[in-house]
């Protein structure tokens, strides 16, 4: 009888990166996958995880090759359609917060056996997948950061009259690792979540099923509707202030274009920054419609370029509106004035042509950022008043950070500047939501 040779395969979440072992969710030890199996695939050798995520194979009767060890969640944490690039149907309305569901996985392997005693070598993953990974660890021992791509978060309950999502509404976390923000979710008392989290390397996890509404928006209003979470599906992306990814910009378009095949109400024009539709939070009875808060959600380092390009976005196209063609807009004020700029607190009574006539450029800019949906009133949303005040400005900033990439460098304040380019613009972007 042959002594037996032990190897441990260690099934983790650890949501690592860049093929580094480093859990990004917690420590190592501390999110195991539990009563999953174990095979090695083609020899009957199999085994469980038991509740530390550890499953111990005896290897012994195996010669040395190349195998591979096929991975099985529980039947309790198994996504139910695994073959969706997008978790689609996924989304479990029944899971208690914090189950985590997981796809299959296969990882190549290596076993060296001589001597009563097995090298172990790692040759990754099977067929290139990104929702696992795999680690050599001493002695006899492989590490598996298995990804789920399911974790159910808390959530407000069903949609207003079961109505369809039609709007999506884009952040960023403000933190480093997905671990974080699910730890963020997860508990949360004020079920603040939402329905997709994207990591830094494009992995996809769903947290709330679309059905349901997810606690995202905080106060929001846009083109007359408040309280959007009702009304929006929420994509929470990896970012604490580096530049986004091409894999997260890539799944963030994989998440959009699955949703508007679901959902036909959600189209490129009700794809929005959060930014663009957080108002005042509500203090005593009044709620300030004003654009306030998260100027920087999803932020100035979102390539919006990525979903224009990708037909899932508004966009200042240029073909629509030639910059000649401002000069017969705003009532002449850039034909007269190419340099022209508006100040805090200006009014149209103050801005005169030649005639001594308004040019009544503020009314029209604030006619135009209310046609796209902006906030341009603190107290009703839509009421035009001729007046550069703080909503009018806010509204300016948030159309800035959207459209014209590069004029805002950062997220630190407002950068209100109304031009001749950001009119320009403006006009573009109506234009194309006519389209
Ligand atoms: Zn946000």
């Amino acid at each position: 009888v042959a002594k037996p040779i032990q190897i441990t395969v260690a099934l983790r979440a650890l949501f690592s990166i860049n093929n580094s072992p480093q859990a990004r969710w917690g420590s190592e030890s501390s999110h195991p996958v539990r009563d999953a199996t174990v095979e090695i695939e083609g020899t009957g050798l199999s085994a469980t995880t038991g509740s530390t995520g550890d499953a111990k194979l005896d290897v012994s009767t195996l010669v040395s090759g190349n195998y591979v060890l096929a991975l099985t969640p529980h039947k309790n944490n198994l996504l139910r359609n695994s073959s969706e690039p997008v978790n689609v149907s996924d989304g479990n309305t029944t899971d208690t917060a914090g189950t985590c569901r997981y796809r299959p996985l296969k990882i190549r392997v290596s076993f060296k056996l001589s001597a009563g005693s097995v090298k172990l070598e790692v040759l990754g993953p099977q067929d290139g997948v990104t929702h696992g990974a795999a680690f050599f660890r001493m002695p006899a021992t492989l590490l598996i950061d298995w990804k789920p791509d399911w974790v159910a978060c808390k959530h407000k309950g069903p949609r207003p009259k079961k109505s369809a999502p039609t709007m999506v509404l884009v952040h960023r976390t403000e933190g480093s690792t997905a671990g974080s923000a699910l730890d963020t979710f997860i508990p949360s008392p004020r079920s603040i979540t939402s329905h997709y989290l994207v990591d830094v390397d494009g992995h996809i996890i769903k947290l709330v099923h679309e059905d349901l509404v997810a606690n995202h928006a905080g106060e929001s209003w846009w083109a007359g509707t408040a309280g959007l979470k009702n009304a929006s599906v929420g994509i929470e992306i990896v970012n604490a202030g580096k530049p986004f990814t091409q894999q997260q910009h890539d799944a963030t378009i994989r998440i959009i274009r699955d949703l508007m095949t679901r959902y036909p109400g959600i189209t490129r024009h009700n794809v929005l920054g959060h930014g663009e539709v957080r108002v005042v939070t509500q203090d005593g009875a009044a709620r300030n419609l004003r654009l306030v808060e998260r100027a920087g959600c999803p932020g100035v380092l979102f390539e919006w370029k990525h979903l224009e390009a990708a037909g899932l976005s508004s966009k200042a196209d240029p073909s629509l509106f030639a910059e000649s063609q401002i000069d017969a807009e705003y009532g002449g004020y850039f034909k007269d004035k190419p340099d022209g700029r508006i100040h805090f607190l200006t009014t149209d009574g103050k801005l005169l042509n030649k005639q001594k006539q308004p040019y009544g450029v503020i009314a029209s800019l604030q006619a135009d950022l209310s046609a796209l949906g902006y906030s341009i009133n603190a107290s009703n949303g839509v009421s035009v008043t001729g007046e550069y005040d703080d909503a009018t400005q806010a509204a300016v900033d948030r159309f800035r950070r959207r459209y014209m990439p590069g004029a805002v460098p950062d997220n630190m304040r407002l950068y209100p500047i109304f031009d001749r380019a950001t009119a320009i613009a403006l006009k573009r972007v109506l234009l194309d939501r006519k389209q």
